[in-house]
């Protein structure tokens, strides 16, 4: 068990690839604390971590919110008496050019990637700091480093690589760690309206791929376990590409 003991909060766990963290990190002994604006979503996690034996607990938030963050780590903490982990994972897209789409879009889209992820962290650092101890792993975006269109979205997870950098530096010297995935296409909801208009759109992306497929949630979950866990207890500040080799080309 690589987080026994441990308490991981998971943003936007109700689908795609916080719901495989939740579930792995459960597997591996973690109590979760399952977090989604959707609370039926949220629940069906907890459900499923549940019937594979391990604990969890749903809440529903809107991690944009400062208010709502403030309340989930308390109820969080209440729970289960401490937050070891935090995964920053909810997020979403809207609009693509920005020649194209308004200002409140813009605002969306750094809010609910990148102000969320400064909500969070603000939130759970204080008893990470208190305790010297603490994982934070945020999931980007290949878009984050790459010019590959989705204009506001890009910014902000570019945005949470030098976040997550900065404070890597900043709380190292109270054994908190930081670190950043940016993963490649994963076959997830996120993409259900894009599925809907080309049915064999995940087929089309695998050939830019040189691994020759898209990645499935479990291969962040993967990577997200090895950074949440002890085995990176020498690694701080990094960013992570999962991406079954897109950016080597
Ligand atoms: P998803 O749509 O399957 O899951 C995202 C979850 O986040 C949803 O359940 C949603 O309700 C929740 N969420 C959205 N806004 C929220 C908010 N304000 N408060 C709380 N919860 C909120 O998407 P996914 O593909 O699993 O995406 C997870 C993360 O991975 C996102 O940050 C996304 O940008 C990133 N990502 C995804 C891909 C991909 O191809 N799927 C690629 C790179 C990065």
């Amino acid at each position: 068990m690589r987080l026994a003991d441990k308490v991981a909060l998971v943003t936007g766990s109700g689908s795609g690839i916080g719901r495989a963290i939740a579930e792995r990190f459960a597997r591996e002994g973690a109590r979760v604390i399952v977090n989604d604006l959707h609370r039926d979503r949220a629940e069906e996690t907890v459900q499923r971590i549940a019937a594979a034996g391990g604990e969890a607990l749903a809440i529903q938030a809107d991690v944009t919110q400062s208010a709502a963050v403030q309340a989930m780590v308390e109820q969080g903490i209440a729970a289960f008496g401490q937050i070891d982990i935090l995964v920053n994972n909810a997020g979403a897209s809207q609009g693509d050019d920005i020649l194209t789409f308004d200002e409140a879009t813009w605002d969306w889209n750094l809010a609910v990637v990148l102000k969320s992820a400064y909500l969070c962290s603000r939130a759970v650092l204080p008893r990470m700091i208190e305790r010297r101890s603490g994982a934070i792993v945020n999931i980007s975006s290949v878009n984050g480093i790459a010019g590959l269109g989705e204009e506001a979205y890009s910014a902000a997870k570019a945005g949470m690589n030098v976040l997550t950098k900065n404070m890597a530096v900043k709380y190292g010297r109270f054994g908190i760690r930081v670190n950043v995935i940016c993963p490649g296409t994963i076959r997830t909801p996120i993409w259900g309206p894009r599925l809907e208009k080309d049915p064999l759109i995940f087929e089309k992306l695998a050939k830019w791929y040189p691994l020759g497929r898209v990645g499935e949630p479990e291969d962040i979950a993967n990577a997200a376990l090895f950074l949440a866990s002890d085995e990176a207890s020498w690694i701080t500040g990094t960013v992570l590409i999962v991406d079954g080799g897109l950016l080597a080309g």
